[in-house]
């Protein structure tokens, strides 16, 4: 897959001490062939290529210690950047209620977005959302709507399918006025293809609610058609923003990098699976870090074994087993750590961690540098027995490091637990010896 193929076609430039252009220009040829078999459009290969190499071959990164390293960075900025620089939010109308119009072909994900976006719009941000049931072209559609806002609880407007759809939103938009509704979700109908009925439709809805935001729903497996799908839909409409569903799926991530670049319309959102929960607002950076760092492996185990060889394993082993591991072997394990490269980018390389729930978890770095903070405020006595360090050790340490008391009895209490932790798994026999054989 795309994350794979780039992976190795940088894992080349990686190691080396001196990259020259030509090795630049190998590696951007694999690329840009990983790219094209992603279903990244072709324009925006070119382009995105040129732009990379350009930064590449500049000066600053062949002379660098780490030129390998440096044209990661550049990969991963530029491909952030194609898919828009800042994450994309809602635009809340300044008088309520905020007006949404769902786009899309048929089966893209309209109807399951518009109960994942009311649910969303709920939760983070207070909302009182209204459901409005517009594709009255299948009596199914309409229960579709009232099966997802009834499975979330959120109320669904509906008419049946006897009036215009731009009868109902108009009607919709007075009910959410009385009912107090501050944020209206218009589902409307797909086609299979794009054709000129469907389009006028959504004119006519467009002219008669005039919408805060017009979103497009693309189904990510579409490929190279969603940019197509999109430019349609945006010449007729002038879309504010996509809406990317599917990214769950075994996708080749094409269309992703394209749409923003081709249509100049930033993806919003995420839709990460049938759950209506599964809804992501989508952050252009975290999804190239994804693209190219999620589950590589090989080059999790090269990090790892350049950070902790075998000897400091064994020691390490043995401190366990004998309770004899204290606070300062405690920190040397987080120095080895930090080598290795940010804590979430290795967490996602681990096989069968879900990088989407780590992106979710927000793991707070820099308490990891509190915490080294303070061991380094201790002696080396405190450090080998943490039980003498009394109140005035305390505030002196949390002086030292910049902290408070407080924080410095967080971290005793926590590397107690962790130590009772230990004796469980060096005593009960499971010990260390058992998870290593596994290996
Ligand atoms: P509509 O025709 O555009 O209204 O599409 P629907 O909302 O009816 O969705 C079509 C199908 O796609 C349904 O089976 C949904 O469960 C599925 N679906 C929608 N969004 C997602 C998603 O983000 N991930 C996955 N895996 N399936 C989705
Ligand atoms: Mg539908």
């Amino acid at each position: 897959n795309l994350s794979e193929k780039l992976g190795a076609a940088l894992k080349k430039l990686k190691g080396k001490g001196v990259v020259t252009e030509k090795d630049i220009k190998e590696s951007m040829r694999e690329i840009k062939l990983a790219l094209l078999e992603a279903d990244v459009n072709y324009k925006v290969v070119k382009d995105f290529i040129g732009n990379v190499s350009e930064r590449a071959v500049g000066a600053d990164v062949l002379e660098s210690l780490t030129p390998g390293q440096q044209i990661i960075k550049i990969v991963n900025d530029e491909l952030a950047k194609l898919m828009g620089s800042d994450s994309a939010r809602i635009e809340f109308a300044k008088k309520p209620p905020t007006i949404v119009l769902m786009a899309g072909l048929q089966g893209a994900g309209k109807t399951t977005f518009c109960a994942k976006l009311a649910g969303f719009m709920r939760k983070k941000h207070n909302k009182r959302p209204l459901l409005v049931a517009c594709d009255i072209y299948r009596p199914a559609a309409v229960k579709q709507l009232e099966v997802v806002g009834k499975q979330i609880d959120i109320p669904v407007f509906q008419m049946g399918t006897q009036v215009s759809a731009v009868s109902i939103a108009t009607a919709a938009l007075e009910h959410a006025k009385h009912h107090g509704n501050d944020f209206v979700i218009i589902d409307t109908a797909g086609r299979l293809h794009i054709d000129d009925d469907l389009m006028q439709e959504l004119e006519d809805i467009k002219a008669a609610v005039n919408p805060d935001e017009i979103l497009l729903v693309i189904d990510a497996m579409t490929g190279q058609d969603a940019v197509n799908i999109a430019e349609s839909f945006n010449a007729r409409l002038e879309i504010s923003g996509v809406v990317m569903t599917k990214l769950d799926g075994d996708t080749r991530g094409g269309a992703a990098l394209s749409v923003k670049a081709v249509t100049g319309k930033p993806i919003k959102f995420a839709g990460v699976g049938e759950k209506l929960s599964d809804i992501e607002e989508f952050h252009p950076d975290r999804m190239a870090s994804r693209i190219l760092g999620s589950g590589d492996v090989l080059s999790l185990i090269e990090k790892a074994q350049a950070a902790f060889d075998e000897k400091d394993a064994a020691k390490l082993e043995d401190k366990i087993r004998h309770n004899s591991f204290n606070l300062d072997d405690f920190l040397a394990q987080m120095q080895q750590m930090k080598k290795m490269g940010p804590l979430t980018q290795i967490m996602k390389m681990i096989p069968g961690v879900n990088a989407k729930a780590i992106d979710n978890a927000d793991i707070d770095e820099r308490k990891l540098d509190r915490v080294e903070a303070i061991i380094k405020s201790m002696t080396m006595r405190e450090r080998e027995n943490p039980s003498i360090i009394n109140a005035s050790r305390k505030r002196r340490i949390a002086a030292g490091s910049g902290n408070n008391v407080s924080d410095v009895n967080l971290l005793l209490k926590q590397f107690e637990q962790m130590q009772q932790m230990m004796k469980q798994f060096s005593g009960g026999g499971l010990g260390m010896r058992k998870l290593k054989k596994k290996k």
